[in-house]
């Protein structure tokens, strides 16, 4: 687990860059930071490993103080991550990702084996290990990039946009596969993105910051749409994702009901593709129970189905017939919100 405890760092220049961060990102989940360019969440990310020295305040790991550790052994327990992976230049995909090891002591033949294990883990064929990052997509070179970062195999991981430089298509792609490889690895991550639907699909908690680097809304992805903290927030979650009209303010009035409503909102401005809808299941207190998929809509939705921040976007079918057959199964309930 990491702890920020009332952590600044202004820079020479008088440049406040984080004004009293108090966050836990706890052991095991993925705690989003998100917020406008320049609001702190690199120089947040990269106060946990020491590239950068707090100004005041205390960050933790796993309890243990970081300032009072040697930046070495604290940088091999956390895996780091950037935008444009950072690969060594010349060197092949597999001694980047055999780095690590290799530096731990481990002897060519095992870090060979795991650098193929774990490209083989984040989706790339083994063969391009012997090829170099120049002869490599962008999506391929973060995937390759996170194979990096999980070479030591660390319990901390922090990522910073690690997706945010690749087209969409691929930057769903790149989530989702990382979705999945975090349910077999279970690191503590903070992920840093500026990308509110990113943060929403990733995170099992998003820290909305403000500039000046402090947390405006720290919530469960379900909780911070539904109900954002106050005009910042609300904007920031709104004007990114298109939910301005969804607050449950301008909803028609619901009435309560034993079954979960369905709110159905269209939302092109994410996926840009087709008839892009996505689904907030909330029970009859308007509590957001979860996401799901216009596709798995048959009839009521099973709470099997519901995704918390998973995935929220459908890749095709119109809003209208979603709600459609939703409504004609006789515990479905739902209503449009434009
Ligand atoms: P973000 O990652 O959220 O876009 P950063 O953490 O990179 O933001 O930067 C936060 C603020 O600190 C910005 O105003 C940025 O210009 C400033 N900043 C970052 N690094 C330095 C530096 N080395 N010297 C002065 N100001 C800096
Ligand atoms: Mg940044």
């Amino acid at each position: 687990m990491i702890r920020f405890e009332g952590v600044t760092k202004s820079f020479p220049d008088g440049t406040v860059a984080v004004g009293g961060l108090d966050l836990v990102a706890p052991q095991g989940q993925i705690t989003v930071l998100v917020g406008p360019s320049g609001c702190g969440k690199t120089t947040s990310l990269r106060m946990v490993n020491r590239m950068i020295t707090p100004t005041s305040g205390r960050i933790t790991v796993d309890e243990q103080d970081t300032a009072t550790m040697d930046a070495a052994s604290l940088r091999r327990g956390i895996g780091y991550v950037i935008q444009h992976a950072g690969l060594f230049p010349h060197r092949t995909v597999g001694d980047n990702v055999a780095t690590v090891p290799r530096l731990l002591g481990w002897d060519k033949d095992r870090a060979r084996a795991r650098s193929l294990e774990l490209l083989e883990r984040v989706g790339l064929p083994t063969e391009y290990a012997g090829r170099y990052p120049h002869q490599l997509s962008g999506g391929q070179q973060q995937r390759v990039g996170v194979a990096r970062a999980l070479a030591a195999d660390p319990p901390v991981m922090l990522m910073d946009e690690p997706f945010s430089a690749v087209d969409p298509i691929v930057r769903e792609q790149l989530q989702e596969e990382f979705l999945r490889l975090q349910g077999e690895l279970g690191k503590t991550i903070l992920f840093v993105t500026h990308d509110i639907d990113e943060a929403v699909k990733l995170g099992d908690q998003v820290a909305v910051l403000r500039v000046g680097g402090t947390v405006a809304q720290l919530a469960d992805p379900g909780s911070l749409l539904a109900d954002p903290y106050d005009d910042f927030v609300a904007d920031f979650v709104g004007r990114d994702r298109g939910y301005r009209g969804l607050g449950f303010r301008s909803a028609p009035s619901l009435e309560p009901h034993d079954e979960p409503w369905v709110l159905l909102g269209d939302e092109p401005s994410v996926h840009a593709r087709g008839d892009s809808s996505w689904l907030l299941v909330v029970d009859h207190d308007r509590k957001p129970l979860g996401w799901v998929e216009p596709g798995r809509v048959h009839g009521a939705v099973a709470e099997k189905d519901l995704h918390r921040g998973g995935t929220v976007a459908a890749r095709d079918g119109s809003a209208r017939a979603v709600l459609d057959s939703a409504l004609s199964s006789p515990s479905g309930r739902g209503v449009v919100v434009d």
